[in-house]
């Protein structure tokens, strides 16, 4: 018999994020597919009241929780310790937790230390009787796998995305609190305060209605000649501001940067969509100065709307790729949608 333990962690308010209450959606799938399991739920910081009492609709037998101001920030060390305790007192067998920056860090740790297996983001699953199987995306190879394992503990980190937001009336639930002790020696680690870009520079916002993405066109000379950097680091700052928009960039413009020349100071590899970059997930993306060739677009297969805007009516986003090309000078199109808004 499999036990299934879903791992969570509150988000600064005490409230359970979105990528938590996904995975709790997909936790609570595997557990009605998966004959003969049992389904539990463990809880780590400082105060998990809320979060437990968001989650206590599930179904879960157990709620294991690990709390208090030893567990408020996300600390490897201590994270690791607490998940490890809840893991050993479940006997879980499958452990899923959603993909967050806090557990990407911990949760392989605590696989090491129970000598289990791990694959994170996951992006879906099939169950036949017993047996469980993962799909898991390599997207350099352009493959989906889909696995299992007959190894336990089986870790899976669950990407955000891919089920809907858990929505369950709370019920009573009694917790099972677990005393971790945490000494001086893994207190070395505090957080002493956020050092981050005003968000009016941070460019990359994942929950943006849209996707801007710049193609190298930006940098190219244009018809009178001339390149026009100046001016188009203007029109895009100025379409992100008045949008809200998250950036995105090909390949081919952020290399520009490294390569030495100076391009867009706003921009660098983490805003590259594709292949060899992100998937990010947006209802809408607006491509402009992109030419569209594949190993950039299989970075688009999960914004639901796509728009292009480009000189050449031949471009690759031509073929079957984009719901909208408007056949049109950026420049000028960009600064007048940005006038408008
Ligand atoms: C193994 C491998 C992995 C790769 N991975 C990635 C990846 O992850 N992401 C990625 O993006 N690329 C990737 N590439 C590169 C990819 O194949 C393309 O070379 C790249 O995406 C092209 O970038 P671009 O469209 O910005 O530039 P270009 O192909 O030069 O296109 C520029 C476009 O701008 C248009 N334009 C110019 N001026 C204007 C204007 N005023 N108004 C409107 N349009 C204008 C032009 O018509 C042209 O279509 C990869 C390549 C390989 C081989």
């Amino acid at each position: 018999m499999e036990t299934i333990l879903f791992l969570t962690h509150p988000e600064d308010d005490g409230s359970l994020g979105r990528s938590a209450l996904e995975t709790l959606t997909g936790v609570v799938e595997l557990n009605r597919q998966l004959s003969d399991a049992k389904f539990v739920a463990g809880f780590i910081g400082d105060d998990v009241s809320t979060a437990v009492a968001e989650a206590s609709g599930c179904g879960a037998k157990t709620f294991y929780t690990v709390s208090g101001p030893d567990f408020k920030m996300s600390r490897c060390a201590s994270d690791t310790a607490a998940l490890e305790a809840i893991c050993r007192a479940s006997g879980a067998t499958i452990v899923v937790a959603p993909t967050t920056s806090r557990f990407n860090r911990a949760i392989p740790g605590v696989a090491q230390r129970l000598d289990g297996r791990i694959d994170t983001h996951v992006g879906g699953f099939t169950v036949n009787g017993a047996e469980l199987r993962i799909q898991r995306g390599y997207y350099r190879q352009r493959m989906i796998a889909s696995l299992t394992r007959t190894a336990r503990p089986w870790f899976l980190t669950f990407d955000s995305g891919v089920f809907p937001k858990w929505e369950g009336a709370p019920v009573a639930v009694q917790t099972e609190t677990l005393n971790v002790k945490i000494g001086d020696e893994l207190r070395k680690t505090n957080v002493t305060g956020y050092k981050a870009p005003l968000a009016s520079v941070q460019t990359i916002r994942p929950d943006a209605k849209l996707l801007f993405v710049a193609g190298v066109g930006w940098t190219k000379k244009q018809a009178d000649g001339q390149v026009h950097l100046e001016e188009a680091a203007k029109i895009i700052l100025h379409i992100l501001d008045k949008s809200g928009a998250s950036l995105g960039s090909s390949k081919s413009l952020v290399d520009q940067s490294s390569e030495g020349q100076g391009v867009f100071s706003f921009m660098s590899h983490l805003n590259q969509v594709g292949q060899t970059g992100s998937t990010p997930r947006h209802p809408k993306g607006l491509a402009a100065c992109c030419h569209g060739e594949e190993p950039h677009v299989v970075g688009w297969r999960f914004i639901g709307e796509r728009r292009v805007i480009n000189l050449d009516p031949n471009c690759g986003w031509a073929q079957g790729k984009a719901d909208v090309l408007y056949v049109a000078d950026a420049f000028e199109l960009v600064a007048k949608v940005s006038e408008l808004l």
